[in-house]
């Protein structure tokens, strides 16, 4: 080690005469170092003779020699290699620092590529540089390296992001998730309240929009009208929730907001209430309704059911009760503060679970590359929800969650993108991001004429973002 060290030391002229020993052996070890540097390697030819011809290295090779200078008199290039001067020698024709080879500009780029190929991490292919070479900036440049490299950025995911914990309703059947499933060949339509859990089952004899709606209906007549419905953006609701929707939802008064497509996990609520229908009907297939009464009445974590919740009274089940029992008033005093504290939790674990890493947002004109689509594209809009996107891409336009999209900055697109748009009635393009609370949504990113005026978007655009979504993938 002590010898290794005393390598790395540029020479330093009239030793005394007690070091003399010490400098024959450095010398020789020196001498090792570079035998052993087969000089038949034309990378190292190579290199030999850029450094020959690199003015730095030239200057850096007449300060390892002759001393160095005040750092005050060097210009700005080779200021940098001032605090590892003591580092710097010259043995056999080789510049180095310590005994890693110092690299002349000419060939940084191509040290680079040999530095990445395997296509390994930051850390990892910095781990592997710092063993053999180095040039002040090298850090940096492996970074900046890997973060552009195509192979890279095309094969790997990004890490979940930190979970934006939904805002507990104010009030029961405020914010309906709805969501459509398959069983034994049988469709199903299930919306459930944001509020109590509570949701409502209807069985489908197909996919049509007209039965659906009438089947959301007959929730309504039961419960009341909802503000908000949310749901995904799947396949089935493409076809289902086109224009008559619209029409629905514009008449009975309420918002529909579809989350990111391929990201359903903003739809929570929904799904686990999806969950919850499929076992319910697979355990009893004789009687679901029974199935489905003893869920409303078992208590949630909160401590209420999801029939105290929504009715604010007890269902009468097979289970003995008292009429006390029905007669009792409900206190939900302290069910916002556990409301939130569950939510809170909730998030906590998922993070920590997933390890989950706040991804930089994107700006308008950033090239990206869609992850699930395997595609680059542009970003032409950033939608009023967080972390979604509207994506120009290479054969359409598409809307995705941070989660699907890689910065690409090594892309260049073909031809600028056609900036068709929209104003929607429907909340359409929204955010991906699972419950989201409304006052974390930023303003839509409108176009801008010339004149500096927004551009009123023709209604055509929904439909865009709409039908090229779900059968994409
Ligand atoms: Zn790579």
């Amino acid at each position: 080690l002590f010898i290794a060290d005393t390598l790395s030391r540029n020479p330093i002229p009239h030793l005394p005469d007690s070091d003399t020993e010490l400098t024959k052996e450095t010398d020789l070890f020196c001498y090792h170092v570079v035998a052993t540097i087969q000089i038949s390697d034309p990378n190292l030819i190579l290199i030999r003779e850029e450094q020959a011809k690199d003015r730095i290295c030239q200057m850096l090779n007449k300060y390892s020699i002759e001393g160095w200078p005040d750092k005050s008199q060097l210009q700005p290039s080779l200021s940098k290699f001032y605090s590892v001067k003591d580092e710097i020698s010259q043995n056999e024709g080789f510049l180095l620092r310590g005994s890693r080879i110092i690299i002349p500009q000419g060939v940084q780029r191509f040290i680079l590529s040999r530095i990445h190929e395997g296509h390994l991490g930051v850390t990892k292919c910095q781990q592997r540089a710092r063993r053999n070479v180095w040039w002040p900036g090298m850090y940096r440049a492996i970074e900046e390296t890997v973060k552009n490299c195509p192979q890279c950025i095309q094969n790997s995911s990004n890490k979940q992001q930190p979970l934006i914990p939904s805002e507990f309703p104010k009030r029961p059947w405020q914010k309906l998730g709805i969501d459509l499933f398959k069983l034994d060949g049988v469709w199903f339509l299930v919306a459930t309240d944001y509020y109590s859990r509570y949701f409502e089952l209807a069985q489908l004899s197909g996919l049509k929009s007209n039965e659906v709606i009438v089947k959301l209906k007959s929730f309504f007549c039961r419960h009341g009208i909802p503000e908000e419905i949310r749901s995904d953006c799947g396949t089935q609701f493409q076809a289902i929730l086109g224009s008559e929707f619209d029409e629905f939802s514009k008449s009975y008064g309420f918002t529909h907001k579809t989350s990111s497509p391929h990201f359903s996990q903003s739809n929570g609520a929904a799904e686990a209430a999806v969950k919850i229908a499929k076992i319910l009907l697979k355990k009893s297939p004789g009687d679901p309704y029974l199935a489905l009464l003893s869920y409303r009445n078992t208590p949630l974590t909160n401590g209420f059911t999801p029939s105290e919740l929504l009715m604010n009274r007890r269902l009468r089940d097979r289970l003995p009760s008292t009429p006390k029992f029905f007669n009792e008033k409900l206190d939900f005093t302290g069910l916002r503060e556990k409301e939130e504290e569950y939510r809170q939790k909730y998030k906590n674990n998922y993070d920590n679970r997933h390890k989950a890493q706040l991804l930089d947002p994107f700006r308008v004109g950033d090239n990206v590359w869609i992850t699930d689509l395997k595609r680059h594209g542009k970003i032409v809009e950033i939608c009023k929800e967080p972390r979604s996107y509207v994506i120009e891409s290479e054969k359409r336009r598409v809307r995705r969650n941070r989660i699907h999209l890689k910065l690409a900055p090594y892309y260049k697109p073909h031809s600028p993108p056609n900036h068709h748009s929209s104003q929607s009635n429907r909340q359409e393009v929204v955010d991906g991001q699972p419950d989201v609370n409304p006052r974390q949504s930023s303003s839509l990113v409108q176009p801008r004429n010339s004149l500096g005026r927004t551009i009123r978007r023709p209604a055509r655009f929904l439909q865009d973002v709409g039908t090229l979504e779900g059968g994409d993938v």
